[in-house]
C-alpha cells in the first residue's frame, strides 16, 4: 500500500513517507483504510453486520449466517458499508433477524420498499436461504405490491388482492414450474389485474356493484373499448366462480381435466426407462426421477452434486428433507453418471450442477430436456401428472404437497 506523496507526487510508502499512524487493522492485521477504531473495513464491516442481523440474543439469527458470510466476504467491504449506511437497509435486515418480517418470498414480496426488498430477496436466493425463484414472477409480485397500493377504495383492494393472489399469481406460479415465465405472459396477467381495478372504479361512478350491475351495462363497458378492457373478464370470471357476484353470462373456456395415463401404461414406460440401454443414460435418469417422485423438471435440473451423497453402497437424494435412499437401478444410473459427467459437461468443467446445460454456470434447461423426451417418445408430463395422482392416493394431500414443494391448495385440482 502506497499511502504517501513524495515531493513530486509520486505514490510512496509509509515508511518512506514518514507517516506515523498505523495503517494496519488491530483486529485482523490488513493493511489498508482504517475505519473508527483502528479497524479495517471489513472488519468494521463484519461487526456491523452482527449487530443488525442480532436476533435479540446478542447474536445473529442461526438461518441468516450464510448471508452475513456473504456479504462480509465481498470484494469490496467500503460498497457493504456504504449499503448499510443507506436508508431503511439496517431496518430491514433487522426485521428479518428479529422476525419482525418472516424470511419468505411472500413477506418480502409485500414488503413496500419493493426495490430494497426484492435485492435482498436475490442475495437470499444467492446464499441459498430462499428457494430460487422465477425471475418474472419475483418481477410481478413487486409490480403487484406498487399497483395494490394505489388503489385507494380498500374495498376494491383487498378484492383486486384476492383476485391477483387466487387466480393471477396461482397461474404464474404453475407456469413457472413448467418453464421460465416469459414477459409476455406476466404482461397478461398484468393487464388482467389493471383492468379489474378499473372495472371496480367505473361500477362505482356508475353507482352500480358487481352484484347489481345489469348485464347489459357490463357489456357495454367491454364494448366502449375491447381491445383494452377485455383483460376484466378474467376477474369476472373469477368473481363468478368465488361468489363474489353472481354467474356472469360470459364464454368461459372451461378449464381441460388434467389428463392421466392408465397405471398399466405408466408402469410399461417405467420398465422402458429402465431397461432402454441404448437410450442416453442423462434422459433415461432425469425420466425416471420425473415419474417416480412426480417431481418438475425444473426441480430436477437445479439439483446439484451435492444433493446426492454416497454412503457405502447406498445412494441418497435430497429432494426433500431428509435425503431418501435410491432405490436401485436409480442408485446404480445415479453412480454411472456421476463417473461419466464429463461427457455433458462442455463448457461447464467445473460446475455443481447435477445435469449441467450448454451455457457456463447453468443447468440444463428444462425446455431442451422436453425436446429430448419428446424425441424419444416420453410422454413426461402426462407420466408425472400420473405420477402426482398416484402419489396423492397413497398418501395424505398435504404431506405430498410439503413433499413436492406446491401449496396444498393446488394438490386438490391437479
Ligand atoms: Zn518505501
Ligand atoms: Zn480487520
Amino acid at each position: 500500500m502506497l499511502p504517501g506523496r513524495d515531493g513530486t507526487g509520486l505514490a510512496i510508502c509509509r515508511d518512506c513517507a514518514g507517516i506515523a499512524r498505523s495503517f494496519f487493522c488491530r483486529r485482523c492485521g490488513h493493511e489498508g483504510l482504517l475505519v473508527g477504531d483502528k479497524l479495517c473495513e471489513r472488519c468494521t464491516l463484519t461487526d456491523r453486520l452482527t449487530t443488525v442481523l442480532d436476533d435479540g440474543t446478542g447474536r445473529p439469527r442461526a438461518e441468516l449466517l450464510p448471508l452475513l458470510e456473504k456479504l462480509r466476504l465481498t470484494d469490496t467491504p467500503h460498497n457493504g458499508l456504504t449499503w448499510l449506511a443507506k436508508p431503511g437497509t439496517t431496518e430491514l435486515l433487522t426485521a428479518l433477524a428479529t422476525g419482525t418480517i418472516a424470511i419468505s418470498h411472500d413477506a418480502l414480496a409485500a414488503h413496500p420498499a419493493w426495490r430494497k426488498a426484492t435485492y435482498l430477496r436475490e442475495l437470499l436466493i444467492t446464499c441459498g436461504i430462499l428457494a430460487p425463484i422465477d425471475k418474472q414472477l419475483m418481477l410481478f409480485q413487486r409490480w403487484l405490491t406498487t399497483q395494490l397500493a394505489d388503489i385507494a377504495d380498500a374495498e376494491h383492494r383487498a378484492l383486486v388482492q384476492r383476485f391477483a393472489t387466487w387466480n393471477e399469481l396461482r397461474r404464474l406460479r404453475h407456469k413457472a414450474e413448467q418453464a421460465p415465465l416469459t414477459p409476455a405472459t406476466v404482461r397478461v396477467s398484468r393487464e388482467r389485474v389493471r383492468q379489474a381495478a378499473a372495472l371496480l372504479t367505473w361500477l362505482d361512478s356508475s353507482g352500480h356493484t358487481l352484484t347489481t350491475c345489469p348485464q347489459a351495462d357490463l357489456d357495454s363497458w367491454l364494448a366502449a373499448n375491447p381491445q383494452t378492457r377485455k383483460p376484466a373478464t378474467a376477474f369476472l370470471r373469477w368473481a363468478g366462480q368465488t361468489a363474489v357476484t353472481p354467474r356472469r353470462r360470459l364464454t368461459r373456456a372451461p378449464l381441460p381435466a388434467a389428463t392421466i395415463q392408465p397405471r398399466r401404461q405408466q408402469h410399461a414406460l417405467i420398465n422402458t426407462l429402465v431397461t432402454a440401454d441404448d437410450w442416453p443414460l442423462r434422459e433415461r435418469l432425469v425420466a425416471l426421477l420425473v415419474l417416480l417422485y412426480a417431481q418438475p423438471l425444473s426441480r430436477i435440473t437445479r439439483l446439484r452434486r451435492t444433493d446426492i451423497t454416497i454412503i457405502g453402497p447406498d445412494v441418497f437424494i435430497r429432494l426433500g428433507d431428509p435425503p431418501a435412499p435410491l432405490p436401485p437401478p436409480l442408485d446404480g444410473m445415479t453412480r454411472q453418471l456421476l463417473e461419466h459427467r464429463n461427457t455433458y459437461r462442455g463448457p461447464n468443467a467445473n460446475t455443481d450442477w447435477l445435469f449441467p446445460g450448454k451455457c457456463p454456470e447453468q443447468p440444463i434447461r428444462p425446455r431442451t430436456l422436453n425436446n429430448r423426451f419428446s424425441t424419444l417418445g416420453i410422454p413426461i408430463q402426462l407420466g408425472r401428472t400420473t405420477a402426482l395422482r398416484e402419489l396423492l392416493h397413497t398418501t395424505p394431500s398435504p404431506v405430498v404437497a410439503s413433499m413436492l414443494g406446491i401449496h396444498p391448495d393446488t394438490t386438490a385440482r391437479i
